[in-house]
């Protein structure tokens, strides 16, 4: 069944650039760069290394993967490399449409602006979503993130609202959650909100459930990443029966789209197994829960194994794998008229098909 999950057309709306990173690209941009802190020149031991460090059940050592990756994203080469290999393995796995996020105040070390960070990134995407005839295989949107421990939110906001016609179509903010609450980026939430501009944050993924209505009722968040944590205010009786706290129900009712990434919350200990996973009970209650990757590097995933997992652990059809995939369009950051046109010209003939054949 993973080959023909990875025939049908498929969305992805959480996904980083830093974190999906090809490791045979690794050690071609740090022998290119002089990077000489690899844990290992060999592209297979490096993927192992990878894993093990992400599956260690250390916040510490998943977040030191990462000081790999982005160390070797410091030239406008190596960004448009990795953007366009991105778009291409997405394409690879079928995906149609794709939001790929990075923080762009992490890739300056070596002198590039934010801007020129940008437009490296934006210049690798149109590369990689273009067949060897120039067809297009997969269309991909930006969303810039800042980073919460820092203090650049406004910044980055005024980046991406200045490249939202360019291909940034949304903004997000990432990394450690506790101690740095998304009210402190406040000032950079109301200007998105001002401006009319789309924005996703991360919360409810190792903190509970004050971040997440902190992300929605004082940040106004469109979208959640992962927000399993939504679980915290749903009990469910011993004859299957649930019962919404008021933020969940608030989350459910507003049709708020959950960003889950099934595999990335098992490494970081936001969940225990596929199988207990919340995304089984929140698709039950449906929630507008969507299917992700976060990280597929550091995951060894794919949105197409993603899917796979779900499927082995709750038992799904392809009408559930549908249900996912339509959600995640709906829930997109790019124009109604274009989600739309997704959903009736590709995703539902592709599934039809598929069920056909099946
Ligand atoms: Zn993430």
């Amino acid at each position: 069944m993973l080959d023909d999950i990875r025939r049908v057309p498929k969305v992805l709306l959480h996904d980083h650039l830093d974190g999906g990173l090809r490791a045979e690209t690794i050690v071609e941009l740090a022998r290119e760069s002089d990077y000489g802190r690899l844990p290992t020149g060999d592209p297979d031991n490096l993927r192992e290394w990878f894993e093990e460090a992400s599956d260690s059940g250390s916040l510490e050592r998943y977040l030191e993967t990462f000081d790999h990756t982005v160390a070797v994203m410091q030239t406008r080469e190596s960004l448009v490399r990795v953007a366009a290999e991105c778009a291409q393995d997405l394409a690879d796995d079928g995906v149609v449409y794709a939001e790929v996020r990075f923080a762009p105040e992490q890739h300056t070390t070596r002198g590039l602006s934010l801007d020129q960070v940008v437009e490296a990134v934006l210049d690798g995407f149109a590369q990689g979503s273009r067949g060897p005839g120039g067809q297009p295989r997969i269309r991909v949107g930006t969303l810039l993130t800042a980073m919460r421990h820092q203090a650049r939110s406004r910044e980055i906001a005024e980046l991406a609202v200045r490249y939202r016609d360019g291909g940034v179509v949304g903004f997000d903010i990432a990394g450690a959650e506790a101690g740095y609450p998304p009210t402190r980026h406040l000032d950079a939430f109301e200007y998105l909100q001002r401006e009319n501009a789309h924005f996703t944050i991360h919360a409810g993924e190792a903190f509970g459930l004050p971040s997440i209505w902190q992300a929605i009722q004082w940040c106004g968040a469109d979208r959640l990443g992962h927000g399993v944590r939504i679980i915290d205010d749903i009990s469910v009786a011993g004859d299957g029966s649930a019962k919404l706290g008021r933020l969940a129900a608030y989350v459910r009712d507003k049709r708020i789209p959950l960003e889950m990434c099934p595999t990335s919350n098992l490494q970081t200990g936001a969940a225990t197994s596929i199988a207990e996973h919340p995304i089984g009970l929140l698709r039950r209650l449906h929630f507008r829960v969507t299917v992700n990757t976060d990280n597929r590097l550091m995951s060894s995933t794919t949105l197409a194994l993603e899917f796979h997992k779900l499927v082995q652990a709750f038992g799904y059809g392809w009408d559930d794998l549908q249900w996912f995939t339509v959600n995640a369009m709906k829930s997109a950051f790019i124009p109604f008229d274009e989600r739309l046109a997704l959903i009736n010209g590709v995703i539902k003939p592709g599934f039809a098909q598929i069920k056909w054949q099946s």
